[in-house]
């Protein structure tokens, strides 16, 4: 009798990491050789696998393909010099996966299958990491409703899979961001703070607009006044005005509350300055531009870590910055990233060893 907890393993008979160049590899192609899939049955997770890298057989009337319960996560695992793996932060985004399913109505998934789950799929599929400079091993964890059945009603049965890919730096080249006015990604009372799946697709259009414009993607603003900046693409957003970093706060739940935005916050501190987590408006924004303020604007997310940012446009204002210049985004970039592969002292215990 298998205890419904136990993971099965089945590996693959042959490894396609042969076949593969691990440098400058695009983020998200290419998938290692295993993958964990688990069913919700019956209010019980059960048939725990990690097992060969396949496609899935999903009859057409999937729910999650009609009315979109579905979340995700990202998270990033390291290789050491010695070849040690590491994963960064795993519990945060654990916890985040079940805010995110509660706010979905679909099941809470249990520590042991998530954290255990992924632990035991990583070391399995460790020569996957790369040990390159800035590439990593991205690690996806996903759940989606998978009643067979098109009426509009949270599923009996879900499946959660966690999937890996090999990859490379994300957004290398300092990016131009669109202020938006126009579309909308989260209104209070909303799904902005879950990773749910639907807030992507939801946002495609906006972004493709602005690529149309010439930039890479767009600053969200408030629904109500569109003047107070939410977040950018998969990214949060910090803005340098004097010696204090600025960032929206999470209390709107309108926002993604990213564990590299919790982190950059950590390392901004230890570097001296003061971080500010507070409503910020775009007049307030142009206002410390035009004053020679605002120093530097920057994402923050785990696919991309820290994205410099060298245009900004509001409306037919355009804020040009010279990173070269920069002294703040840049170092905390690198802390982070000597962090990750363990260059530099991991002091607050962020590396998870596999
Ligand atoms: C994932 C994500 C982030 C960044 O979160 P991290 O935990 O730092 O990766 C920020 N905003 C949105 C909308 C996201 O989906």
């Amino acid at each position: 009798m298998v205890a419904a907890m136990d993971i099965s393993v089945t590996k693959a008979e042959r490894s396609k990491l042969q076949d593969l160049n691990l440098d400058n590899l695009p983020f998200g192609r290419y998938f290692s050789d295993h993958m964990l899939e688990a069913d919700y049955e019956n209010g019980e997770w059960k048939n725990i696998e990690i097992k060969p890298y396949q496609p899935l057989l999903l009859s057409p009337s999937l729910a999650a393909l009609h009315y979109g319960q579905a979340i995700f996560e990202g998270i990033k695992a390291y290789k050491d010099k010695e070849g040690n793996a590491f994963i960064f932060r795993p519990r945060d985004n654990y916890r985040r996966f079940n805010i995110s399913a509660e706010r979905m109505e679909m099941p809470s998934v249990p520590e042991y299958l998530f954290i255990e789950g992924m632990r035991r799929l990583v070391e399995l599929d460790k020569n996957w990491i790369p040990s390159r400079e800035d590439h990593s091993l991205y690690i996806r964890p996903f759940m989606f409703s998978s009643d067979e059945l098109i009426g509009v009603r949270p599923s009996d049965n879900y499946k959660f899979m966690i999937i890996l890919s090999p990859t490379g730096p994300y957004y290398a080249a300092p990016m131009r961001i669109y202020v938006e006015e126009k579309y909308v990604r989260a209104a209070p009372g909303g799904v902005g703070y879950a990773k749910a799946a639907g807030n992507y697709g939801a946002a495609m259009l906006a972004t493709a607009e602005a690529k149309r414009k010439g930039y890479d993607q767009v600053l969200w603003t408030d629904a109500f006044e569109h003047k107070y900046v939410q977040e950018i693409g998969t990214m949060n957003v910090f803005f340098i005005i004097g010696n204090t970093a600025i960032t929206p706060d999470l209390e709107q739940g309108t926002i993604l509350d990213g564990v590299t935005r919790q982190s950059a916050i950590t390392l901004l501190k230890e570097m001296g300055l003061t971080v500010e987590e507070r409503p910020l408006n775009i007049d307030d924004i142009m206002d410390a531009y035009k004053a020679g303020l605002l120093h530097e604007v920057f994402g923050t997310g785990t696919a991309a870590t820290i994205s410099l940012i060298r245009e900004l446009r509001y409306k037919d204002f355009v804020m040009k910055f010279d990173v070269d210049k920069w002294k703040t985004a840049p170092v905390l970039k690198t802390w982070l990233n000597d962090i990750r592969e363990r260059r530099r002292e991991d002091k607050y215990g962020w590396m998870w060893k596999v």
